[in-house]
């Protein structure tokens, strides 16, 4: 059912059949999940990509049948496909409703204060669980870039609780265990929904329970997980380099082999690469020795953070210049450049260079395959003919 919006589409209006066709479905998917395993089912209505909100937006609604028209109408099909859900696994799995309770397009759209609160009252407590965030998708999982503060939904979700007596789950970038505590003391909602902040720290429930909040990944909001998503490509993220691979044949990220015989180590190169490599190798008990070029630490994260509204990239490099500083076994030289002789002499088993890459300055890639013609602009610069790419002549 979702409609995702890359390209245009084309689209019909439903007949009555269609949408008897559209529940019997939903009906028979519901026993599905519960084989596979799953204790809850979803009825979506978020994201500005489901049947069940579109029908309930009068600006993408006009039906005049039973289904279009007034609110009640307009949440008619969702209120069907909560009772199909039902019927459909009894009490043996709960029936959860992803709710988008505002457009944040103001009057042209569904508002939190208005509509969204009249569907709230409509199906109050037909679901088992209420999920509710901000549509359409840019909007629920906003950058930190455009949205640098991490409760950004709750003034539109704030009001859920008083009108239903079933749970409430809110999401939007939820990182801080003192924030997420904020919330549920003040009532605005009884459950933290984490999915970025899952991807970028898969065990975060687990580590706020013993209180191991320094370590604790971050999520910055950068996106480049749901970027990778949409590119139907495995799962990336700028924060945990072993994200997706939790359970993979056995192998844990977080349970750390101790070293072999060697003690010592160097890595050459403090960003991402660097500074995770010695974290890691501090981590299975070696000496660290970590060398940097420039003056500071963290590599291109730090060039990153200083642009305008990326601040938040700096988190990348603070969780692990915090854990390094923290240990007895690593040494961290700045404005410590190293060439072949030197490292050599310093005489480390394990010698780890992460100095980082360089993009291809000569215009090969994936759509030219030769090195495009360049041609004389003057005497420092020359363009690429075939890039329109100005750079400096050599
Ligand atoms: S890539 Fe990682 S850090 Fe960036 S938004 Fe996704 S989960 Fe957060």
């Amino acid at each position: 059912m979702a409609i995702f919006a890359c390209q245009p589409k084309q689209g019909r209006v439903l007949d009555k059949a269609h949408i008897g066709a559209l529940r019997h479905w939903h009906r028979e998917a519901a026993p599905r999940v519960k084989e596979a395993g799953f204790d809850i089912i979803y009825v979506y209505a978020g994201h500005g990509m489901t049947l069940a909100q579109q029908f309930m937006l009068p600006h993408l609604n006009t039906r005049s049948d039973e289904y279009g028209g007034s609110l009640e109408n307009r949440v008619r099909l969702t209120r069907e496909l909560l009772e199909d859900t039902r019927d459909a696994v009894g009490d043996t799995c709960a029936v959860a409703f992803r709710f988008g309770i505002d457009e944040m397009l103001g009057p042209d759209g569904m508002q939190a204060a208005e509509d969204g609160r009249a569907v709230v009252e409509l199906l109050a407590d037909l679901p088992d669980i209420w999920d509710v965030n901000v549509s359409d998708w840019a909007n629920e999982s906003a950058t930190t870039r455009f949205q640098p503060q991490d409760r950004y939904q709750n003034d539109h979700l704030s009001y859920v609780k008083q009108v239903t007596d079933k749970p409430v789950v809110g999401v939007g970038r939820l990182t801080s265990p003192d924030v997420m505590q904020s919330m549920l003391r003040k009532g605005i909602v009884d459950l933290i929904g984490a999915a970025r902040p899952s991807i970028a720290a898969p065990f975060i429930p687990r580590k706020i329970q013993e209180g191991c909040i320094d370590e604790i990944r971050e999520c910055i909001g950068c996106n480049i997980c749901a970027a990778s998503d949409g590119s139907g490509i495995p799962i990336r993220c700028t924060q945990n380099p072993t994200i997706g691979e939790e359970w993979r044949r056995g192998w844990h990220p977080e349970r750390i082999a101790r070293r072999g015989q060697a003690t010592q180590t160097l890595a050459v190169g403090s960003g991402p690469a660097g500074l995770e490599c010695a974290m890691q190798l501090a981590r299975r008990g070696y000496e660290v020795t970590l060398a940097e070029g420039a003056m500071d630490f963290s590599g291109r994260v730090l060039r990153e953070s200083r642009l305008p509204g990326l601040a938040a990239w700096r988190r990348v490099a603070d969780y692990w210049l915090n854990d390094l500083r923290q240990r007895a076994n690593v040494r961290m030289f700045a404005e410590s450049t190293l060439d072949a002789d030197q490292v050599s002499e310093l005489g480390i088993e394990h010698v780890f260079l992460a100095t980082g890459a360089a993009w291809r300055a000569d215009g090969v890639g994936r759509n030219s395959r030769r090195s495009p013609p360049l041609i004389e602009l003057g005497a420092d610069i020359r363009c690429n003919q075939t890039l329109g790419r100005i750079a400096p002549t050599a």
